[in-house]
């Protein structure tokens, strides 16, 4: 019986908050202005914790890592036209990563933006979207606030997830109706990810495959950490024998140090294996399609076996033998089933020989890791988060650079599921400081931020939002004075440095201070590793300054053979 009074009315504001609450979602990210200023106001007034940035794309790669975290899709609040395409690119990049998330804009009215005659800020944002993410819709009345938000959250968790964006022109706001009315219009989504099921033929191809396979190998990709179906993963790896490999969001999924883990072997077994079991990782170019030297194509074809929630993801790039459609939970579920006592493990000359190179690479990186030059190199400086993370595996990790991004996915281990974040399936710059608020205001637990000095530069004005909700994050920022080095020289003659090279011996701790964190300029592995075991111990927002030998460092990092060289004959 609904107890609301009669004569009671609600509006547009209210009706977006409490359709929101009823669908269990409690935060939203955004940048307030007009007209979604008041919305952020009542939100707060409401009871949803509203975290405000400073720039709408952190805000939204906030609501992205979220929705990664939480399966329940993040929020993304921002104003019209330049704030929405502020919102835009961290909508697209989610889409991309196939994590949920919805974009919410205020936009101006109908009526004067479809006959384009100026209206404030005025932008057709729903055409602008729609290619750029998996549905967009657009609420006129405020009685469909409810449907609206429910059709924005099935389209972002359902199947394959990703962005949406939700367009709420400013007149809506302000609508009014009945108070009981519009709390009857309100939808609670009912089983908005429902599990898909994989045909019991398709499992079983699939088995039939991985047990006459010689040289199997298993690839966890981003998708199987989402997946949250982390004990049957791990009971497929352990009860099969078959030694895995790890897309850098799926590690941790089992503890790097596992013995199982052919991390330390990734040519090897990518080269070698005969059998591959993709479980929510794409073929993509971050797996070299598939296909060329890597897999060692001229060697024969590999056998594919894919476990992937989207049918049309099969065959993308190579074919795939034994696709496996469904959700990872079900599917890992279904292949575990067909796997009993009797499962014959790989054969030891394959499991051995991977332990072999893995034992062999790993001295090798220990020794490269004592060493402690001055200046700072990126191993010596990533040895010393190595072992805090290995302290403090609950600890999440944010990680985005060229150099510094490679070297960390290799030298600092994980240990627990769904603990690092990182540039993601386009490898962008820009996702440092959002993803770390996120990480801290989902999980409450400390965030230790790797971070390229390039790379911290597109998102560092967020150290305010840090310290002003005081979230326990530490950043690091691997200065070395440029982008990929500071060693580049204008050779023009003109005064200008060269495009690649920063400010010299800049001090980036200054900038935490300037907020009240606490900032700290390391030169060395002993105060660095000092000042972040202080900073995760205390939980108090810190930038530490982690001056790296500005020789160090490779032109893009481990993919240079991206860059086009010119052809230009003289
Ligand atoms: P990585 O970059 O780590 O290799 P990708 O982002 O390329 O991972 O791949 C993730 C894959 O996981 C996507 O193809 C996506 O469709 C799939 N996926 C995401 N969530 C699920 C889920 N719950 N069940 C099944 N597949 C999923």
């Amino acid at each position: 019986e609904d107890s609301t009074p009669v004569g009671e009315t609600t509006d547009g504001f209210h009706l977006v908050i409490d359709a929101l609450k009823l669908n269990g979602i409690d935060t939203i990210f955004g940048l307030p202005g007009i007209p979604i200023t008041d919305l952020t106001r009542m939100a707060q007034a409401e009871g949803l914790r509203v975290i405000s940035f400073r720039h709408e794309q952190h805000a939204g790669n906030a609501a992205a890592a979220a929705g990664f975290l939480t399966q329940k899709p993040g929020i993304c609040l921002t104003v019209s036209a330049p704030g929405f395409l502020n919102g835009l690119t961290a909508l697209a990049n989610a889409t991309t990563n196939c994590f949920p998330m919805i974009l919410i804009s205020g936009s101006s009215e109908r009526e004067i933006v479809d006959l384009q005659q100026g209206d404030y800020e005025e932008m057709d944002q729903l055409a602008i979207a729609k290619p750029l993410c998996k549905a967009a819709f657009r609420v006129l009345h405020a009685q469909d606030i409810g449907v609206g938000i429910a059709r924005a959250i099935r389209a972002a968790l359902s199947g394959r997830p990703g962005g949406v964006y939700l367009d709420l022109p400013a007149k809506l706001f302000a609508q009014t109706m009945d108070a009981a009315a519009g709390k009857a219009s309100l939808i609670k989504v009912v089983d908005a990810a429902p599990r898909q099921i994989p045909a019991a033929d398709a499992v079983q191809r699939a088995l039939d495959i991985l047990k006459g396979a010689k040289r199997p190998l298993i690839l966890l990709g981003k998708g199987a950490a989402y997946a949250q179906a982390d004990a049957d993963i791990r009971a497929l790896v352990e009860k099969t024998g078959i030694p895995y490999l790890p897309m850098s969001m799926a590690k941790g999924l089992l503890p790097d140090t596992h013995a199982q883990s052919a991390a330390a072997a990734r040519s090897y077994v990518l080269q070698e294996a005969d059998v591959v079991v993709l479980v929510g990782a794409r073929l993509n170019w971050l797996l070299s399609h598939g296909k060329g030297k890597t897999w060692a194509q001229e060697k024969g074809a590999k056998r594919f076996i894919q476990i992937d929630i989207a049918p049309t993801e099969i065959d993308s790039n190579v074919a795939i033998e034994a696709p496996v459609i469904g959700d990872i939970g079900s599917c890992v579920a279904a292949l575990l089933a067909g796997i009993d006592a009797k499962w014959a493990k790989p054969p030891a000359e394959w499991t051995g020989a991977i332990a072999e190179r893995k034992d062999k690479n790993l001295s090798k990186m220990a020794a490269t890791l004592a060493a402690r030059p001055s200046p700072m190199n990126f191993h010596s400086a990533l040895s010393v988060i190595r072992d805090q993370v290995k302290a403090r595996p609950d600890a999440i990790v944010v990680n985005e650079g060229a150099n510094t991004l490679d070297f960390a996915r290799s030298i600092v281990d994980m240990y627990e599921p769904r603990k690092r974040l990182d540039v993601g399936t386009w490898g962008i710059m820009g996702i440092g400081m959002g993803f770390s608020v996120a990480a801290a205001v989902v999980t409450g637990k400390p965030v230790i931020a790797i971070e390229g000095d390039s790379a911290f530069g597109f998102s560092g004005m967020e150290v305010e939002t840090i310290c002003r909700y005081n979230l326990p994050v530490c950043v690091i920022v691997f200065n070395n004075n440029g982008v990929y080095r500071g060693t580049d020289v204008n050779s023009s003659g003109t005064p200008d440095v060269a495009p690649t090279v920063f400010v010299k011996n800049a001090r980036y701790d200054k900038l935490m201070e300037a907020f009240g964190g606490v900032g700290v300029n390391a030169t060395t592995a002993d105060e660095l590793q000092k000042a972040l075991a202080e900073a995760v111990a205390s939980g108090r927002p810190t930038l530490i300054n982690a001056v790296i030998d500005e020789t160090a460092g490779t032109e893009s990092g481990r993919i240079t053979s991206l860059n086009p060289a010119t052809a230009k004959k003289k």
